[in-house]
């Protein structure tokens, strides 16, 4: 495939803010490419070489880039530096250079996506002593082929700054609308995409074996499942509705949520943003490879823990961990622990459409390393989790609860199973809600005992109970940075606010609810600062949706969590707007930086609209 016909649509692309023309142009380029290398194509407009949760990175550093293109182009070092200094931008700087240049050295054969691909991906796969050259080499091999306007594009590519505003969605309509003439089939590639998180592969299937083939994709090892989410409810008895009677309760423990994929003694972790993160755990890797379970997925919270006691730590002691770079060092001062609350494949079998309560007596056997899981039991095993976990029926306020791996308090043994209890009155939840909070937990969360793991669903077969609800306003919200402005007075160079957004899951846009400005330390507003400015883009994001003005724009990636005194309508935000006030939307009062950045979501994770919604409905009606 001619390069050139993936350039003018990235051209096209970058005039517009605009989600349907995007989707247009991504249609008309599908249409036009061969199902051989479809899967490459979307990996490129996403700005990867694969799927996230295979970790490819280009691992090229900025002196190198700078002088592979002073190598290819003939020019010096200082002046490549000059434009990129001038420019602010690899890619530009690339696209100045590349244009003086001698242009007879150009290669007479049209470059293919085939070959900038293969190249870029032999620079990823370049490591060890002496990588840097070779990786160079490499890039400028494909940089003396190219026209000026292709160099500027790689440049961008390998930079990670080809910020193109394409999401999962636009993607999947594009290919829906491409192939099936219909965007109502997208539902069917989300389907898949919930069970294989691969893009590429669902493009490959639907361009050479349609939509059929789409269809039965099923779940395999080493490729992250899309976590299943919970709604949020704010009272027991709501919650006990939504279950309709009864409900699995289970602590809602304050840490990071983990897949884990074992085969033999084959061990990956994935994060809740699909990530592999296996090199942070060495500790909970051997802990698993120990479970005589042949093949198995099955999600837990990795908490840190106090190792003499046993005790839960916070949140950020767990992100410190992840932060340190020295992982033995890191192991011993920051000691974790998995504790296991789903399964979603043993042995050949995917365990989704089992209900949750069957799922989790598997699980039981699994983590106390119960040899008997066989093909038989998955298919009739009565839940023996529903007979243990018998409720007193004499005053319904004795709840029993399953807890204890059979190695009980072996902290060295990295697995515990999450705390659960049968709950069929709202005393039970209550006690039960007690017990988690005195347990360092954030709250409950309440589940269906007949539900199916829906891969990267939110409903309400899961509900999340946090104890602050019950205080009325004193809630916590995850929003995305979308936009900033800029610092006065002792902020001078710095942020002086950011633009936060929450997440619409029906449009896949991200309105503005509130400007927040304080909790921030000077060191944080530094950070900050730095972080962001890889996220910078030169206009509003397509998809993000405000009416503020800002100075800065940022592509909606970082996560942070704010809290607030109360939810407000206001005409200066988009979240919620005209669903509870023609021309109003919702508003964050005296919003609050807690510290927490959260990495461990993706910005589709953040708080949707529909719950700022519901939270604003249950504070006015509490406060009635
Ligand atoms: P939230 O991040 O507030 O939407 O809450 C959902 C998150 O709670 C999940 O993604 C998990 O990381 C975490 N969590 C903690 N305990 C549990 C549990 N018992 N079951 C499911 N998720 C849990």
């Amino acid at each position: 495939m001619d390069l050139s016909l993936l350039i003018g649509t990235f051209e096209e692309m970058e005039k517009t803010t605009s989600r349907i023309s995007l989707t247009g142009n991504l249609v008309d380029l599908f249409k036009n490419t061969p199902g051989e290398i479809i899967d490459k194509v979307v990996y490129l407009i996403q700005g990867k070489l694969a799927p996230d949760y295979e970790s490819l990175e280009l691992g090229l550093a900025e002196k190198m880039a700078l002088r592979a293109i002073a190598y290819s182009s003939g020019s010096s070092l200082s002046s490549v530096e000059k434009a990129y200094h001038l420019t602010g931008d690899i890619g530009d700087a690339a696209g100045q250079i590349m244009k003086s240049r001698n242009q007879t050295t150009l290669h007479s054969d049209p470059m293919t996506v085939e070959r900038v691909f293969s190249t870029l991906e032999k620079i990823a796969k370049t490591a060890g002593p002496g990588s840097q050259e070779s990786k160079l080499r490499l890039l400028s091999s494909i940089l003396n082929d190219t026209e000026p306007r292709e160099s500027r594009y790689i440049m961008k590519f390998v930079m990670g700054t080809l910020r193109l505003g394409i999401a999962d969605f636009t993607v999947m309509d594009a290919l829906a609308l491409a192939f099936t003439g219909s965007k109502s089939n997208r539902t069917l590639l989300e389907r898949a995409y919930n069970v294989t998180s691969d893009l590429g592969t669902i493009a490959t299937t639907l361009a050479k074996q349609g939509l059929e083939s789409i269809k039965s994709l099923q779940i395999v090892l080493f490729k992250p499942v899309r976590p299943m989410l919970a709604e949020r409810v704010t009272t027991t008895e709501d919650a006990l509705e939504r279950m309709d009677g009864h409900g699995l309760a289970e602590y809602k423990l304050d840490g990071e949520r983990i897949q884990v994929h074992k085969d033999s003694n084959n061990v990956e972790l994935f994060t809740r943003r699909l990530d592999r993160i296996t090199h942070h755990f060495p500790d909970i890797v051997q802990s698993v490879k120990s479970l005589s379970v042949n093949e198995a997925i099955m999600e837990g919270e990795v908490v840190a823990i106090d190792i003499s006691t046993g005790a839960y730590l916070p949140f950020q002691l767990l992100m410190r961990r992840r932060r340190k770079h020295g992982i033995n060092e890191a192991m011993e001062n920051y000691p974790v622990v998995i504790n296991f609350f789903d399964l979603l494949y043993v042995n050949g079998n995917d365990t989704t459409s089992m209900p949750l309560s069957k799922r989790r007596a598997l699980l039981e056997d699994i983590i106390n390393n119960d040899t008997r899981i066989k093909k038989s039991s998955l298919q009739t095993a009565k839940s023996r989790s529903d007979e243990a976990r018998t409720i007193s029926e004499n005053d319904g306020s004795d709840i029993s609860v399953r807890q204890q791996n059979k190695n009980g308090d072996d902290y060295h043994n990295r697995m515990k199973l999450v705390p659960q209890a049968n709950v069929t009155e709202p005393l039970q939840v209550e006690k039960f809600m007690a017990a988690a909070i005195e347990n360092g937990c954030e709250g409950l969360m309440v589940k269906h005992p007949n539900s199916a793991y829906r891969a990267g669903a939110r409903e309400f077969a899961w509900v999340k109970l946090k104890r602050e609800y019950r205080s009325e306003l004193a809630d916590t919200l995850d929003l995305v940075v979308v936009g900033a402005l800029y610092g006065r007075g002792r902020r001078v160079g710095k942020y002086g606010a950011l633009l936060l957004a929450a997440y619409d899951t029906k449009a896949d846009q991200f309105r503005s609810t509130t400007k927040v400005g304080t909790g921030f330390t000077d060191e944080s507003l530094g950070q900050f600062f730095k972080d962001l400015e890889r996220h910078i883009i030169p206009h509003k994001h397509p998809r993000v949706d405000t009416g503020m003005k800002m100075d800065v724009w940022f592509e909606p990636e970082m996560v942070i969590e704010i809290i607030a005194s109360e939810i407000t309508l206001s005409p200066a935000h988009t979240a919620g707007i005209n669903s509870l006030k023609e021309g109003f939307g919702l508003a964050l009062r005296f919003p609050k930086f807690t510290g927490k950045i959260r990495d461990d979501k993706k910005p589709e994770d953040a708080t949707a609209v529909g719950e700022l919604i519901t939270m604003y409905k249950q504070q006015s009606r509490s406060s009635k």
